[in-house]
């Protein structure tokens, strides 16, 4: 006989990791304890040697499936002599911190006993256990099992109570564990105050029969409020779009089962996975042409993005009926531009002129997370947007960083706080752009530091000086006298990407992106940086031109397109479609500006390069969101066009008046937009090739990074990957965390740790 102690740090606590030790000694007959502690989980037990090695091996074999285990150490001890084995009472300890898991979408088991008419909790919406439900959104602190604050108006009726602490019960500790006789409940309440307030099923029922008529529902989440309405029915999904101020930004789809998607999309067995998968994120998928969802969804697209449902109230809610919509649109709650409404006041205050009906319920959200946006690329998961069912789980460091906080980008905005070898990534925070997403920002960064035990000793943020985070870090910075490490927008993005794959060695970065702010002022965003995590050099970028109103010009690709065309010295000729979108004063004016270079910015910004290629292309020539005119022109482009557009290298400037007088020639000749685009698509890749072979022939570099909002265009992702593996070098792509700004807060956080690292 023997004592041994057990310390398991990783993602251990919410996931029933307690009750699996407690099976597991049971199982073997071993004696001891096992607790909670905000290091994670402790266990003491005595015991046969062999028997030991075996409880050893089986905790890290059978551990729960949400679990995840980072480090486990044993030490042996003199026996105990413990007549039992227990869950003992958890502790917390000074400075510690762990992991703590993502919000889980309802497991299978749950989803038995709601649509069992014998169960206690039959149609009851908040049924959850240990092994499902929310965690991140309702987490005030840790240890976990603490009861949390927004439990905490509902006390446990003794059935529940049973349940909760019996450890071979499935809800042992589930902290959000409820019935319909002491928990939370759901209630519909018109927007304006004119009806009286329904509950339980029959709210449920009267939503169902709203979304029928083709009315708007606000409908209270996980993370926040979603806007419903039945995406089948063109007329609701218009009125969605007029309310919300939303012109052409594509809608998020739920949809109530597998079956269902099938019927409206191509689905691969890797995306079947992802939509199943506990983190149940909306995925992007191609649309069937005979789909019965209107266009007006996503217009002149041909992804759509959809998820299942994750919460039992959306099993409810979309649960398969005569004349019930089969889909449903579930956009994030809120105007345009501002944070998705968590709290019910706040609802009823920002959403109640765009919905119809609110579907409320009287749990609170504690943290606000939208939904996750990914794609599968080359069978692998391509994050678009991290947040729920992702955030927090953190990214493992090729080395430990000393306590900090990366501010992260403009738009997109997470933020990163680091801990030992664990980078926290926050849930999407959105665009930073007024008071509202500001505050929301400070709230989580707050949150984050409590949660994660974190007290920056150096923030990290862009070099852009009027990016609002910037901002926020200068002032904290100089507040708390700590140092701010300014990085460059496009290195941090490669950075991004070489964290993820733990790459601690120098590579060629290909960020192509839509802005960043560069060493000389400059927009940069078509950049080739020799890159390792302290410092970089750009090897080559896309020619200088210049850019009408800086990044306002994101709105007007028709006058990217001019200004392009100027500063390669092509004419504005009349038949271009760019150019007919002018009268003549309005060029003179446009002309006058770029010969006085009034308010206009040098870029390198492939993202522009692509905006300028679709409004010459006759694609598209103003926007409603960033991006836009990118991505309606990938959509055209024509797989079997083999030819391409030429860049030419001259010194470390990328030359386009080739590429881009052959299109304006294709354009003369009536060529397809189809084929254009497909050639612009070609060239760009062909041109990475070729850059990335001579700066690989240089430098000795073999490894190659793609990261940046422009490697969202799977097209030029796919292209470019083909022709660089026929090359023979290695190619890394993000697995973990988005190439657009979502992921910048990640690249800032190890630059900075790289560089305080000396
Ligand atoms: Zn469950
Ligand atoms: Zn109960
Ligand atoms: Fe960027």
């Amino acid at each position: 006989m023997q004592g041994m102690r057990v310390h398991i740090s990783g993602i251990v606590q919410g996931v029933g990791f307690r009750p699996f030790v407690y099976g597991l000694a049971d199982r073997l007959k071993l004696r001891g304890w096992v607790k909670n502690t905000s290091a994670g989980v402790e266990i003491e037990v005595d015991g046969e040697r062999d028997v030991l090695d075996t409880f050893i091996n089986l905790l890290r074999e059978e551990a729960p499936p949400l679990s995840r285990i980072d480090d486990l150490t044993v030490s042996i001890r003199p026996v105990n002599r413990f007549t039992s084995f227990d869950i003992v009472h958890s502790e917390a300890v000074e400075g510690a911190f762990q992991p703590i898991s993502p919000d889980v979408s309802i497991c299978e088991d749950c989803l038995r006993e709601l649509f069992d008419p014998d169960d206690r909790r039959y149609r009851y919406p908040f049924i959850n256990c240990t092994n499902c439900g929310p965690r991140f959104t309702i987490i005030q602190d840790i240890p976990y099992d603490r009861p949390t604050p927004t439990m905490a108006p509902f006390d446990m009726c003794p059935a529940c109570e049973r349940e909760y602490t019996d450890p071979r019960d499935r809800r042992f500790h589930a902290q959000p564990v409820a019935c319909p006789e002491c928990g939370p409940q759901v209630w519909l309440e018109s927007t304006d105050g004119s009806k009286e307030a329904v509950t339980g099923m029959n709210a449920i029922d009267r939503a169902r029969e709203l979304l029928r008529q083709g009315k708007i529902l606000a409908v209270k989440g996980l993370g926040g409020f979603h806007l419903a309405c039945d995406a089948t029915n063109a007329m609701a999904v218009l009125e969605l779009r007029n309310r919300t101020l939303r012109v052409d930004k594509p809608f998020a789809l739920m949809m109530p089962d597998l079956e269902t998607v099938k019927r409206h999309a191509l689905l691969n067995r890797p995306e079947g996975e992802l939509l199943l998968s506990p983190a149940r994120p909306i995925v992007l998928l191609r649309r069937r042409s005979e789909s019965g969802i209107a266009h007006e969804v996503a217009p002149k697209q041909d992804w759509i993005g959809v998820m299942l449902p994750y919460t039992p109230l959306h099993h409810l809610l979309l649960e398969k009926a005569e004349r019930i919509p089969e889909v449903l649109v579930m956009t994030s709650g809120n105007l345009s531009e501002e944070p998705i409404a968590t709290g019910n006041e706040e609802a009823r205050l920002r959403l109640s002129k765009l919905a119809d009906a609110f579907l409320m319920h009287d749990r609170e959200i504690h943290i606000r997370c939208d939904d996750s946006v990914v794609r599968v690329f080359d069978k692998q998961i391509y994050p678009i947007r991290r947040s729920r069912g992702y955030a927090p789980f953190p990214v493992k460091l090729p080395w430990n960083a000393p306590p900090l906080l990366a501010a992260g980008s403009e738009l997109k905005n997470t933020f990163c706080i680091t801990n030992q070898g664990y980078a926290f990534l926050s849930h999407h925070v959105g665009d930073m752009e007024n008071y509202e997403t500001l505050k929301s920002f400070e709230e989580g960064v707050a949150h984050f530091e409590r949660l994660f035990r974190v007290r920056p000793q150096a923030l990290a943020c862009d070099l852009h000086p009027n990016y609002l985070a910037t901002r926020f870090a200068q002032e904290r910075s100089e507040r708390e006298g700590i140092p701010l490490i300014s990085v460059q927008h496009h290195h941090a993005h490669i950075a991004a990407c070489m964290a993820e794959h733990r790459l601690d060695e120098p590579v060629i970065g290909a960020s192509f992106d839509g802005t960043g702010y560069g060493e000389d002022g400059a927009i940069w965003g078509g950049e080739f940086l020799v890159a390792g995590f302290k410092d970089c050099r750009r090897a080559a970028h896309l020619e200088y031109f210049p850019l009408p109103g800086g990044d306002a010009a994101i709105k007007r690709p028709a006058r990217t397109a001019l200004a392009l065309l100027w500063s390669l010295g092509l004419d504005w000729e009349d038949t271009l479609p760019p150019v007919q979108e002018f009268c003549a004063e309005d060029r003179t004016i446009l002309r006058t500006q770029l010969e006085k270079r009034i308010n206009t910015p040098d870029t390198s910004s492939m993202g522009r390069l692509f905006d300028a290629a679709a409004a010459l292309a006759g694609v598209r020539q103003k926007v409603n969101y960033e991006g836009q005119a990118a991505i309606e022109f990938e959509a055209l482009v024509d797989p079997t066009e083999k030819g391409g557009y030429h860049f030419e290298l001259d010194g470390s400037q990328i030359r386009m008046r080739g590429a881009v007088e052959a299109m304006m020639q294709d354009v003369f000749a009536g060529i397809p937009s189809s084929r254009i685009s497909a050639r612009f698509h070609n060239g760009l890749a062909e041109m990475v090739r070729k850059i990335t072979e001579k700066i690989s022939a240089e430098t000795g570099i073999r490894k190659v990074i793609l990261s940046g909002g422009v490697w969202q265009n799977i097209t030029l992702l796919g292209r470019t990957l083909s022709l660089l593996r026929d090359g023979g070098v290695q190619v890394y792509i993000h697995q973990e965390v988005p190439p657009n700004d979502g992921g910048l807060s990640l690249g800032q956080a190890v630059i900075a740790a790289a560089r305080l690292r000396g």
